[in-house]
């Protein structure tokens, strides 16, 4: 099977011919249909700092959100039979410690990567362990169904955030930042502020749902926020960039009282006056990171499978394997938003 391989502990990928993976007892075989190119996939792809503390060992095939069609299970697999259309969870759960026993199996201990410290999805056939494996509804494409998992952390950040009838910032029009704008629309937030310094990805955001977008070179972020919100500032603030700087600023418009989500991993340590900042301000900081399993799963395919987020405007652009290059250029520069690949 033709495959894309992280080789070496440098800049790129290989594409390679390799032989089709066997499942074991606990592993389903899965021919991949779609899958799509992460924020984390481009960290991989550069090799960046950040992967020594992930990557476990090389070489390994990169890509962890997918959709497919099950072609084989293992001996042990009575859940998942073959034909079913499945995705992936990336998490990998060990299934015994301390969260997976109290309901918080995303945060496992124990965990491993899928695409990350096994073998992903960036290839023709993927093994996916079972524990990770989650049949999707049949009338869902596969080109939606490998974007429910970047769409679950999104998800959380406008659920737990009770955005109804609140002003919502969202910070980075990335994907992650128009899965938040989209899902913030169908739940009823009154405000939908977009930010971003890339002027497509901010009309991206507009189609999405946005009701007012900020270019953060151009203006004031921190004015208009006020301006918008009486001077309260925003009920909830999603951080979907990973910019720290933009963080930072983001608790001089956030409320009194009010709620900050970090979705975006920032590269730098932050400065943060606590006193002001959050104990004064009573602000509330919550850290997501995955998806509850498989709580968050069910409401997104809810969401998608009967056509009330359209996540359309997100896919720009598709690429076959051989063409991964291409489809990593234009991931890195910016130009487009999610970008497929369709082995
Ligand atoms: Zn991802
Ligand atoms: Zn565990």
């Amino acid at each position: 099977m033709k495959a894309i391989l992280k080789n070496k502990e440098a800049v790129g990928f290989d594409l390679e011919e390799i032989p089709v993976p066997e499942p074991k007892s606990k592993e389903v075989l899965v021919k991949v249909k779609a899958a799509a190119i992460c924020g984390s996939d481009l960290k991989i792809f550069k090799w960046i700092p950040w992967c020594k503390n992930v990557v476990k060992s090389l070489p390994f095939i990169p890509g962890h959100e997918c959709a497919g069609e099950v072609v084989e299970v293992g001996k042990e697999v009575k859940r998942i039979k073959v034909g079913d259309k499945v995705a992936a969870e990336t998490h990998i759960t060990c299934g015994k410690c301390w969260q997976c026993r109290h309901d918080r199996s995303h945060t496992c201990q124990n965990m491993e990567l899928f695409g990350h410290t096994v073998n992903g999805c960036f290839a023709e056939y993927c093994i996916i362990p079972l524990v990770s494996t989650r049949r999707v509804p049949e009338d869902l494409p596969f080109e939606k169904g490998c974007l429910l998992e970047p769409m679950g952390i999104p998800l959380r950040a406008v659920y737990e955030g009770e955005v109804e009838g609140d002003s919502v910032v969202v910070i980075g029009c990335g994907p992650i930042g128009q899965f938040a704008v989209g899902i913030s629309r169908i739940k009823g937030a009154e405000k939908i502020i977009a930010t971003d310094i890339n002027e497509k990805r901010l009309n991206l955001a507009r189609r999405m749902g946005a009701t007012h977008l900020v270019n953060a070179q151009k203006e004031s972020l921190v004015d208009r926020v006020l301006s918008l919100t009486n001077g309260n500032g925003a009920g909830v603030i999603i951080e979907a960039s990973g910019d720290a700087q933009a963080l930072e600023k983001a608790f001089n418009y956030l409320r009194t009282g009010g709620k900050l989500f970090m979705i975006g991993h920032p590269e730098e340590l932050l400065k943060i006056d606590g006193s002001p900042q959050i104990i004064l301000k009573e602000a509330r900081i919550r850290g997501l990171f995955g998806r509850e399993i498989w709580r968050t799963w069910e409401i997104a395919e809810n969401l998608l499978s009967a056509g009330k987020l359209n996540i359309d405007p997100i896919i720009t652009h598709k690429f076959s394997l051989e063409d991964f290059e291409k489809a990593f250029d234009i991931a890195i520069s910016g130009q487009g938003c999610k970008i497929l690949l369709i082995p």
